[in-house]
């Protein structure tokens, strides 16, 4: 199996080289030349399996270039005592035909843990493989979750830094926390005024920076990207989709081969977009729902095919979907067309006018798998509120527009079992869930994790209630124009 571009469909790269160069020379995302095929034979295999096994045995597939050995030994380390349940990724029924995939078990309670856990093996290895002898340094820029996630996968890898760049007024308190007080001697965090697709951008200017590519490398330092454009970011994320189908049909929730809607709360379109790799595989996957907040660009997309981002950003309660631009879905107009020639042309289009028009022919198939609805703030609360009191569940804000966007398409197509993927603990965005149940909100995001717990008599994850005695190490607030000195700083 080799790995193309999807703006230019001659390149051929081996998984190893795909995963150590993030990104491809002329800008596109790497995407596998095929598909492997998942049988139901295989589903009934991978129900009888541990996590780690499941993760090894649909890995291997995509990643022909690593050992048996080298993949066994990622997936135990990667999901291993790291996680609080041996299912690293259990599937909770909370009403008739209705599942939560619970992907916040790992260490920092959030569903990037999935991937970024794996990620690092996956990277080190990848330049072992490719003879890369420079050292990497990763550069993230966060909606909040992505930041901790990779701080905490990668600190202390050897040959590697890290450097982490979050929106200052777009995270939450406990976010904010969480990478101030990162340990490790190889990490950098760093607040930059302005939004989420500000840090974005300008990382992204860092990393065509040619000018910085050579002088990095005179020095023995190569950049990579812990974001979902790697490829070693997505794949270990199609696993958990087929993981909740065999435990679906262990427990007798559905047939073998029935049909499954998932329901994905959706900002850079990489967890989505995993799911439509496991339908692909053939996995049983009927539709795939794009649940989104108030930046309902993607909603809009999926119902009228036009991608405009040119519209007021909201800041809201499920801050890590707070995004206009989401990367990974070049990868599905790839995907659709086979057509590099014109995801190059659309995406040309977003860079100069932030907008482009996808044809209709693609966008008749993208809808026979894809739906898409949003929730506002209002409407999230709403959820968390009503379900915690009608089921005694209780879901984050990102997980709670995910559900609400389930009730809405029902409306529509009420027929088949759904699983809405659960991206963070609740923990993590106290002030919100304390209000949509009817507790008091107000208070610093930390000295709320207590007061969540004794509202609701569950218990906060360990690495959340330790925040309580951690110290701020990085406090730093930067300009966006700041940030090329930052790097250059930051691998003296
Ligand atoms: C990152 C994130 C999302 C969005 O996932 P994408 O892969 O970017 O679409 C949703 N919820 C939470 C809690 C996240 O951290």
């Amino acid at each position: 199996m080799k790995y193309i571009s999807t703006r230019d469909k001659s390149t051929s790269v081996s998984a190893a080289e795909a995963i150590s160069l993030g990104l491809s020379r002329e800008g596109g995302l790497f995407l596998p030349d095929s598909v492997p095929a998942l049988t139901k034979a295989d589903i009934e295999e991978i129900a009888r399996l541990s996590y780690p096994e499941r993760a090894k045995l649909i890995m291997s597939r995509y990643l022909e270039d690593y050992t048996e050995e080298e993949l066994g030994s990622f997936c135990s380390k990667a999901y291993g005592e790291n996680f609080d349940c041996p299912e690293c990724a259990p599937t909770v029924k909370v009403g008739d035909k209705t599942h939560v995939l619970e992907l916040w078990h790992g260490p920092t309670s959030a569903f990037k843990d999935m991937a970024l856990q794996m990620l690092p093996y996956l990277l080190t290895a990848a330049m072992k493989k490719t003879g890369e002898t420079k050292k990497v340094c990763i550069l993230v820029a966060t909606s909040g979750d992505t930041g901790k996630a990779a701080l905490e996968g990668f600190k202390d890898v050897e040959n590697t830094k890290i450097m982490v760049f979050y929106p200052s007024d777009g995270v939450s308190d406990v976010q904010k926390l969480q990478m101030q007080s990162q340990e490790g001697e190889n990490v950098g965090v760093i607040a930059i005024t302005g939004n989420f697709d500000d840090a974005q951008s300008a990382v992204k200017t860092i990393f065509s920076d040619e000018k910085l590519r050579e002088e990095l490398d005179s020095k023995g330092w190569f950049l990579s990207s812990a974001n979902s454009i790697n490829w070693g970011r997505l794949l270990p994320q199609i696993v958990y989709y087929v993981s909740s189908y065999a435990d679906l049909v262990a427990s007798g929730e559905i047939g073998n081969g029935e049909e499954v809607d998932f329901c994905v709360p959706t900002g850079n379109f990489g967890d989505i977009l995993a799911g439509y790799f496991a339908k692909l595989m053939g996995l049983p996957v009927g539709r795939l729902i794009c649940a989104s907040n108030a930046n309902n660009v993607l909603t809009d997309f999926i119902n009228t095919g036009v991608y405009d981002r040119n519209r007021r950003f909201y800041t809201t309660i499920s801050p890590s979907m707070d995004i206009l631009i989401s990367s990974n879905l070049e990868r599905l107009l790839y995907l659709l067309s086979g057509d590099d020639k014109l995801v190059a042309r659309l995406m040309a289009e977003l860079k100069e006018s932030g907008k482009y028009t996808a044809p209709a022919e693609l966008m008749e198939k993208l809808r026979a798998s894809f739906a898409a609805e949003f929730l506002d703030d209002a409407e999230t609360k709403e959820v968390i509120g009503r379900v915690w009191r009608e089921k005694g569940y209780l879901m984050d804000t990102h997980t709670a527009v995910a559900y609400g966007a389930l009730e809405k398409y029902r409306k529509a197509d009420p027929g088949r079992t759904c699983v809405v993927l659960s991206t963070a603990s609740p923990f993590k965005f106290t002030p919100a869930v304390l209000e949509a149940i009817g507790e008091d909100g107000e208070g610093a995001g930390v000295e709320l994790i207590d007061r969540l717990s004794s509202a609701t008599g569950k218990t906060a994850p360990k690495n959340l209630a330790a925040l309580k005695t951690k110290k701020a190490r990085f406090s730093k607030i930067v300009e966006k124009t700041e940030l090329l000195g930052e790097v250059k700083d930051f691998l003296r």
